[in-house]
């Protein structure tokens, strides 16, 4: 008999947000009349401009292998665009390419941990985060925000979780689930606890261009020059650009770093599809109205979402600053029946709720939140209306 897998291959568990999505597509493939907001995608297509470029690789025969750490011309729009947008100086050499913000954080958590160092992480947090931080051998260590804090959390609690055997900080802002936004001084705050104990700071900054009321938006990179040294910022052309396909993401870090996760690519997976990155460089180089245009369509259908759903009986949120997820508090449901069954979680509203109103969302006991469900609002108006009246329905008729 063959042996078992590794012991933390096993330990895995499956992304539920790709679960979830997978599923909802799968329902409308096979003809059911399902609304999704489990997805953390745009629904908008990629720009033209990007998709001619992608496409004109192909026909100038630029299919080859490119370097593991990506092509220079990318490498260079990186610096200049996060130089334009964030403030961030770095050179090329200090940037990696990788398949994905989602390998990026991957590659930064193994080049930087040991198995048995411990990773903070301000949760409510990304799903991915924890499992990738376990796949290193590492241990996550959840730092939870207060909802009385608009789920950020503060330097002392950061402060409170850290052992000597803390090795990085993972921040995610805006972020996914909450979409809340840290501001420059809690930025700085939470730096200087890092700067005092020397840790790296794992800078998940996708959603940077993704932020409504006309706030602004700060890296914690960017706030000194020895957080700059101990930061990995991670950004994508993903969420920016409607690119969640294309598979491109990168980091900015100090060059020994950037150097080991090049090498790490070199072994593994190389750098991404070669046409993928010449689409990139279209994406950071060429127009950007198409970034505000998204940008504006994201906030008027946030405001929209969150105001009906305040309105609702039984289910409330706050008002997210950045990203496009909605975190519904549907904590006074727990312990009541609905549907002759008794709702003990959010993963329980959430079946019942896809399986009844046909609405897919995802639970937040996957984000360390338990008792919400996250609505994705990158989905059309019309979708959010008849999501919405069927939260309405449901709740009313259980
Ligand atoms: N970070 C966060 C917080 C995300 O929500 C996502 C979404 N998948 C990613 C990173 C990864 O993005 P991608 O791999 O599509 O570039
Ligand atoms: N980050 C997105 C989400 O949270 C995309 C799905 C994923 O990669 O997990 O839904």
């Amino acid at each position: 008999m063959v042996k078992p897998i590794s012991k933390i291959a096993a330990a895995i568990a499956p992304s539920v947000t790709l679960a979830i999505s997978a599923k909802a597509k799968q329902m409308k493939a096979d003809g059911i009349d399902v609304v999704s907001f489990g997805a953390g995608e745009p629904d908008f297509n990629t720009p033209e401009n990007v998709k001619e470029a992608g496409i004109q690789a192909i026909r100038d025969n630029k299919t080859r292998y490119t370097p593991a750490a990506g092509i220079m011309e990318l490498r260079q729009a990186i610096c200049k665009r996060m130089k334009e947008d964030l403030n961030l100086d770095y050179a090329p050499n200090e940037v990696v390419i990788a398949s994905g913000a989602k390998h990026s954080v991957y590659l930064s958590i193994m080049v930087c941990c040991d198995p048995g160092d411990e990773v903070v992480v301000a949760a409510p947090y990304w799903l991915s985060y924890a499992e990738m931080i376990r796949m290193a051998g590492a241990i996550p260590v959840e730092v939870h925000a207060k909802a009385s804090a608009n789920f950020k959390i503060t330097a002392e609690q950061l402060e409170a979780a850290i052992t000597d055997k803390t090795k990085m900080f993972m921040l995610n802002s805006p972020s996914n689930p909450t979409g809340m936004v840290y501001t420059k001084e809690e930025l700085e705050a939470l730096a200087a606890v890092c700067e005092k104990h020397g840790i790296y700071v794992l800078a998940d900054d996708i959603y940077c261009n993704l932020v409504y009321d006309g706030i602004s938006y700060t890296s914690i990179a960017s706030v000194s020059p020895a957080m700059k040294e101990q930061c990995i910022v991670v950004n994508g052309v993903s969420k920016s650009y409607a690119m969640t396909g294309w598979r491109v993401g990168y980091t900015l870090s100090n060059a020994t770093v950037a150097k080991a996760m090049a090498s790490y690519a070199s072994h593994s997976t190389g750098a991404p599809a070669t046409m993928a990155q010449w689409a990139a460089v279209e994406s950071l180089e060429g127009e950007q109205d198409s970034v505000e245009q998204m940008r504006q369509q994201f906030e008027l259908r946030r405001n929209h979402l969150v105001e009906r759903m305040n309105k609702i009986e039984g289910v409330s949120c706050i008002k997210p600053q950045g990203a496009f997820y909605v975190m519904m508090d549907m904590s006074s449901f727990v312990g009541k029946t609905m549907y002759g069954h008794v709702i003990e979680s959010d993963l329980d509203f959430a079946e019942l709720f896809l399986e009844k109103a046909l609405v897919a969302t995802v639970p937040c006991t996957a984000f360390a939140a338990p008792n919400f469900l996250r609505w994705s609002y990158a989905t059309s108006m019309e979708n959010i209306d008849k999501g919405l009246d069927r939260l309405e329905k449901f709740i009313a008729e259980a």
